[in-house]
């Protein structure tokens, strides 16, 4: 079973991945995680995308989808892979329809975790009293917010339309989307 986690930033694609792992004894796949593992290596893929990375940019097409490619054909990980933050671009859809289909492989699953943007502001000013935040956060994720709606658009409609494709809301407890996801692994 091969699962992709859609969504913006704070939609809680993290905390479903983690599940899924144990649930179906899976791989998290972050493209986000191995970008900034670059980084920290400073390697030649992190010194370029540096200054992207801290702007909240999305990394180019070509750096995403090599990074990506070994993990596809990783036989350890074949048919077990849980795709968080990957696809975001109509090429990145593209590109791992390719892959998947070059190592006899298909998405299974396709949830669009879809919060809206007031719930996003609530979670984070419920976050930053808690944790006695400032209010920097919030003008850069709700920034990354929009800048992810705007730009995943094409994904949205590409995936929208296949019947493997379930919108869930992203604005229900945690253990409520884990609940919604669990009637369609059963299936
Ligand atoms: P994330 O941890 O998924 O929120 O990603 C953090 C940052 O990594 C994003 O703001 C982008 O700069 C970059 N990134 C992660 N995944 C991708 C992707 N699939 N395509 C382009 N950029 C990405």
């Amino acid at each position: 079973m091969n699962i992709i986690l859609f969504g913006p930033p704070g939609a809680g694609k993290g905390t479903q991945a983690k599940y899924l792992i144990k649930k179906i004894n899976g791989f998290q796949i972050s493209t986000g995680d191995m970008l900034r593992n670059e980084i920290k290596n400073n390697s030649e893929i992190g010194k370029k995308i540096f200054h992207d990375m801290n702007e909240g940019k999305f990394i180019s097409d070509d750096i995403v989808n090599k990074l990506i490619k070994d993990v596809i054909f990783d036989p350890k990980k074949k048919n077990k892979l849980i795709f968080d933050g990957y696809p975001r671009s109509l090429s990145q859809a593209k590109n791992l329809d390719f892959l998947l289909e070059n190592s006899h492989q298909k998405v299974d699953l396709i949830f669009f975790l879809n919060v809206k943007k007031d719930i996003i502001v609530k979670r984070i000013e419920k976050r930053k009293n808690l944790e006695n935040r400032s209010d920097d956060d919030l003008d850069t994720i709700l920034k990354r917010y929009d800048f992810y709606m705007e730009t995943t658009k094409p994904v949205l409609k590409y995936y929208s339309k296949k019947s493997n494709f379930h919108e869930i809301d992203g604005s229900l407890e945690i253990d409520q989307i884990t609940s919604k996801i669990n009637t369609f692994l059963e299936v």
